[in-house]
């Protein structure tokens, strides 16, 4: 580290706007530019170059020769390439034959690709390769999920061998997602070539199982998660556990939470693609346009304009919660509100949804498909914003529909906890609704407050300015993240 300026490498296997899936590619996007924007970090992401890359809109170069990399059996080609002109430099890992796909993870969001081990093992010696180069070399490499675990267990390896350029270098391991871990077949170890010795089977076994985020867990210099309330339900074990609550005790106080960011553009977002702004206008305004324009797209009865109408973006997975919500819609359609809902995921819950939309057609829209344009839409144009969430390591959905003034209904769970505060109507405080109680039952009791609330006009635009006023940007999370850093950098004395 010279002069103060330290180096991140940010390594990713999603980043917004080239490659996304959920909601680490929106982080992977956004927190290292933050870094960089407001703390002078010299902050360079790495991904791999799936066919998605191609479409966002940027040139590419390539910036290295091919090399040959043997994983496990198999010889691939590879080469490293740059995107050009984004806000900082981003990396990518070109392998035509891993990467070079419709999928991101798997052919569709229920299923991963067969040859996932090989996919990131490749890519993360990759990291390691651009990290150990003759150019830039970081005094971080911070991962992001299973994806990544290998690189911590190759950073200790690296750091064994006399006179590496990665002698100095340090590793911070977040964790997006705890329920996703990378487990394989024991007998594919050998694909990842990691050292035994330093890392014996005893050690790194999860119940017969190689598991990539557990390796990581253990090998990493420091760990942290998206929020400090998921922190502490991934201590406590149990099903937010997912059977790697041990290995994150032992961590101690290597392990944090720091709540994520999102970014923020001005306000109103008149620069916005996707939704109606009128610039001047009042957040009443924004929100009458946009509610007419989603009416419109949905096809809704126009009549129904003054219906509460509830916005859903997510993964429709049992994390999520949509099986509860399902279990009450017809008693909320019958409350008079109105519901859009897109996400990918399950089958079963897609049916369910589809047999739902066709009996309450002009009141509930579901969409199935990945549709940013929508997806915006729907936080600018709902009333409510629904996260029934079993688990939520941080959510950044409440905290875009907040800032589009569409108040968070959401369960008393991780990130949603730390993000969104209870409406209290004779204070005039607070940003939405929360329920501990998460079954039809309490979902019901809290939708009700919330029907309360939206019918009284006074309160109700207290809240949806509360809401729009919350800042959930980058600065102070991205400052923790520094602190990180630099404590990380600390504990291997000067490079
Ligand atoms: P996750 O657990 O999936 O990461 P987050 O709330 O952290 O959930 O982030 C989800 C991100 O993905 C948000 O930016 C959201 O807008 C986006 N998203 C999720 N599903 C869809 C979809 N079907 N179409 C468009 N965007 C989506």
């Amino acid at each position: 580290m010279k002069d103060g300026l330290i180096k991140v490498l940010f390594a990713a296997s999603e980043a917004a706007p080239f490659a996304k899936v959920g909601g680490l590619a929106d982080v992977a996007g956004s927190l290292p530019a933050a870094l960089a924007d407001r703390f002078g970090v010299d902050a360079r992401i790495i991904l791999p170059n799936y066919s998605s890359v191609a479409g966002s809109g940027y040139e590419l170069k390539r910036i290295s020769e091919s090399y040959t990399a043997t994983i496990g059996k198999k010889s691939y080609t590879a080469s490293i390439w740059e995107i050009c002109d984004y806000k900082i430099p981003v990396y990518l890992v070109d392998c035509p034959e891993l990467f070079h796909r419709e999928g991101i993870y798997g052919p569709d969001p229920a299923s991963g690709y067969r040859d996932n081990l090989e996919r990131f093992t490749l890519f993360s010696q990759a990291v390691m390769r651009v990290a150990g180069g003759s150019g830039w070399s970081p005094d971080i490499i911070h991962c992001n999920d299973w994806q990544t675990g290998l690189i911590p267990a190759y950073l200790r390896m690296e750091r064994e061998k006399h006179g590496s350029a990665l002698q100095g270098a340090g590793c911070l391991l977040t964790i997006h997602n705890l329920a996703f871990q990378g487990d394989f077949p024991k007998s594919k170890i050998k694909v990842t070539g990691i050292d035994r010795k330093l890392f014996p089977w005893e050690r790194i076994d999860f119940y017969g199982k190689l598991n990539l985020l557990k390796l990581g867990i253990l090998s990493a210099d420091r760990l942290n998660t998206v929020s400090s309330t998921y922190r502490e339900e991934t201590l406590a074990g149990g099903e937010t556990g997912a059977g790697l609550e041990d290995e994150l005790r032992v961590r101690g106080e290597d392990y944090s939470g720091i709540l994520n960011g999102i970014e923020y553009g001005d306000w109103p977002p008149v620069n916005h693609r996707y939704v109606e702004v009128s610039e001047g206008g009042s957040l009443a305004e924004y929100k009458a346009a946009n509610k007419r324009a989603l009416f419109e797209l949905c096809g809704f009865d126009l009549e129904l304009l003054d219906a509460p109408v509830i916005g859903m973006v997510g993964r429709l997975t049992y994390q999520k919660g949509m099986d509860i919500m399902l279990e009450v819609l017809e008693e909320l359609m019958e409350r008079g509100f109105l519901m859009v809902a897109l996400g990918s995921g399950e089958e079963k819950l897609r049916a369910r949804l589809s047999e739902f939309e066709e009996k309450y057609r002009g009141r509930l829209k579901v969409d199935f498909s990945f549709n940013e344009p929508l997806a915006h839409l729907i936080y600018a144009g709902s009333d409510f914003f629904l996260m029934p969430s079993r688990y939520e390591p941080c959510g950044l959905t409440q905290m875009i529909a907040m800032r589009n003034g569409t108040a968070p209904v959401v369960s008393d769970r991780g990130g949603l906890k730390d993000s969104v505060s209870e409406f209290d109507p004779g204070a005039g405080s607070g940003t939405g609704f929360r329920f501990e109680e998460l079954t039809p039952d309490g979902l019901l009791r809290v939708m009700d407050k919330a029907l309360e609330v939206y019918g009284n006009a006074e309160l109700w635009d207290k809240l949806r300015e509360n809401a729009a006023a919350a800042d959930f940007s980058w600065e102070r999370s991205a400052e923790r993240y520094l602190e990180l850093y630099r404590e990380i950098s600390m504990g291997f004395g000067s490079r």
